[in-house]
Order: structure tokens, then sequence, then C-alpha cells
């Protein structure tokens, strides 16, 4: 497989041409890569849509960003396509959310994009995961066959707006590093975003705490960092383990547990849309909501602000039940 990749990013730099549908796309990659430099503009390259948003709202149009994961894709579950390779080989810096979130995909596309500037431990390799401290380390060593995708601590750290806006300040100090020019003008947004999440989380705090819910159930540990930012407790997962459906005796302790700890909310990920989670709210008083994690998973999360505003929104609608 690898071998395969490698042959295709080689060949794209050679004048070759292909009737094939993938290479197309790989080649005006390429070509939109080529202008993009000429133009000087630095390339970021991210893995997900929010780390994009959160380098968007720091750098505007001076620099050219984009995310290897398109709108409505699970960050957990991609493969290492040739076309991630392509973007990866002109990328001037490329910013990862860490803690295995990519482990599956992301680590193939560095070394197929044969580019040695965003290789791991290389300045322009960003983890920035390394900024925050990971709830829910796995102590014991975890056996992958067993579908644990979060060893190394809950990679889904970017929900805590606190904590995205440390990940702004280390994306700012990392561009300003790199492009020295406009250094003031990164730290100018940064602290603008900064101002405006930490406003933002003083209002939702009240409006969640006006809500008067205080515990949660959700489908996949998503939202660990969030309800511990805004104080609500998570009561239990749907899923079994991390990437693992649960089995119907789970589901029924579950339904159990919310029953007795009079739980009314449950929330899930768009991009967890299991019958599970309806058979959870047919057998209880529960609202169901689904709501993106990431920028762009939905129509309406166009940047980071909705991403948040659109959680704390559901969970004041599940006030609503009698
Ligand atoms: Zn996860």
């Amino acid at each position: 497989m690898i071998k395969t990749l490698c042959f295709l990013f080689v060949a794209s730099f050679a004048s070759y041409s292909s009737s094939s549908a993938n290479n197309q796309e790989d080649s005006q990659i390429l070509e939109k890569n080529t202008i993009s430099s000429s133009q000087k503009k630095l390339f970021v390259l991210t893995s997900t849509k929010t780390l994009q948003a959160l380098i968007q709202k720091i750098a505007g149009d001076l620099l050219k960003i984009e995310s290897l994961i398109k709108a409505k894709q699970d960050p957990h579950y991609l493969s290492a396509k040739p076309s991630y390779m392509l973007k990866a080989n002109k990328a001037d810096l490329l910013v990862l959310n860490g803690l295995d979130l990519e482990v599956g995909w992301l680590p193939n596309v560095i070394k197929g994009s044969r580019n040695p500037k965003i290789q791991k431990g290389k300045p322009a390799y960003l983890d920035v995961s390394d900024f925050i401290k990971p709830l829910s380390v796995v102590e014991t060593k975890v056996d992958r066959f067993f579908g644990d995708i979060h060893p190394l601590g809950n990679p889904h750290f970017l929900l805590d707006p606190i904590k995205a806006i440390k990940v702004s300040k280390a994306i700012a100090d990392k561009l300003s590093e790199m492009d020295s020019s406009n250094q003031s003008l990164y730290k100018k947004n940064q602290e603008e975003f900064e101002k405006n999440i930490f406003n933002k989380v003083k209002e939702w705090k009240q409006r969640i705490e006006q809500s008067k819910i205080k515990k949660i159930v959700s489908y996949h540990s998503s939202f660990e960092y969030f309800l511990e930012r805004f104080n609500l407790q998570l009561v239990g997962l749907i899923e079994e383990k991390p990437g693992i459906p649960p089995s119907s005796k789970h589901v029924l302790q579950l339904v159990k547990k919310m029953k007795e700890e009079q739980v009314v909310c449950v929330l899930y990920s768009s991009f967890y849309q299991t019958k599970w989670t309806k058979k959870v709210k047919d057998m209880t008083k529960a609202q169901v909501y689904s709501v993106a994690v990431e920028v762009g998973a939905l129509e309406t999360v166009k940047n980071y602000t909705m991403l948040i505003e659109e959680i704390v929104q559901a969970i004041e609608s599940c006030k609503q039940v009698k």
C-alpha cells in the first residue's frame, strides 16, 4: 500500500497523465499548491477543520490554510490518501491535534509526504496537545485490537474553550516564529480571540447554570473537557469503550442509571448516528441531541464560537423536558 502511494507521489512530479479520478484530483491539488507558492504565502496544513478555523482567526488571509479532513469526516477514522501526501509535501507548517486522534492515518501521510520540515520533532511539526494537560490517560498498556482509541488520554480537548485559547496562543507563537514580519498582527488577533472567547465562557457558564442541567450522557467521550469546564457531570457513555459500539446489556445498565440519576440530556457527535442513541431516547425521557464536535461537522457550525455555542444551545434545550 505504502509502496503504491509513494509511486503516485513520485509520478506526480514527473509529467505524467492519468485517466484515474484520483490522479486527476492529485494533479489539481499540486497545481493549486504551485500557484500558492508563487504567491509566497506560507502554507499551513492542519489535520482538522477546528484547527484550521483557529489558525484562520489568528492569521486571516495572510496564510494559505487547509485542513486534510473535510467537513463531516470523523478524524478518528480516515486513511492516508495520496492526495493528503501531496498536500503535506508542500506544507510549510503542519498543525495536528495529537493524543493519537489522527494516529490511524496521519503518521503515514507525514512519512509519505517526503517533506523533511514537517516530520515529527521538526520545528514545522506542531502537535497542539503538547500545550494542554490531558484527561483520562490510560495507565495500563492498551491493545488497540480492543478498540480503545484514546490510550494517551482523551484527545477532544478543543471542546474546552479555555484550552482552545491556550492552543491559539501556541499557534500564534509558532506563526510569529516562522513569519516574524507579521508577528504583531498574529499577537493582536490571538489576543482578540482570547478576549472574545473568555467573555463567551462567562456567558456560556451562566446560561448552562440557568438551564439547571447538571448531568449528561453522551455516545462517545467527545465532551469530557467541555463538561469539566462547565461543571457538568458525565453520568455515562452509550458506547462501551472508545470506538466500540455497546452491547444491549451495557445500554440497559446505562438506561437504569439514567433513570436513577434523572438524566434528561443526551449529547452525541454528529459522527455517531447509531441505532443506540435512538434506543436510549425511546427507553428514557431524555432529550437526545446531535451536535458538531468539529467545526464544519454540521452546516451551521462555521467557526469556533459556533461550535461551542451549539453545544450550549443543545443543553439549554434539554431543560424543556417535563
Ligand atoms: Zn474520540
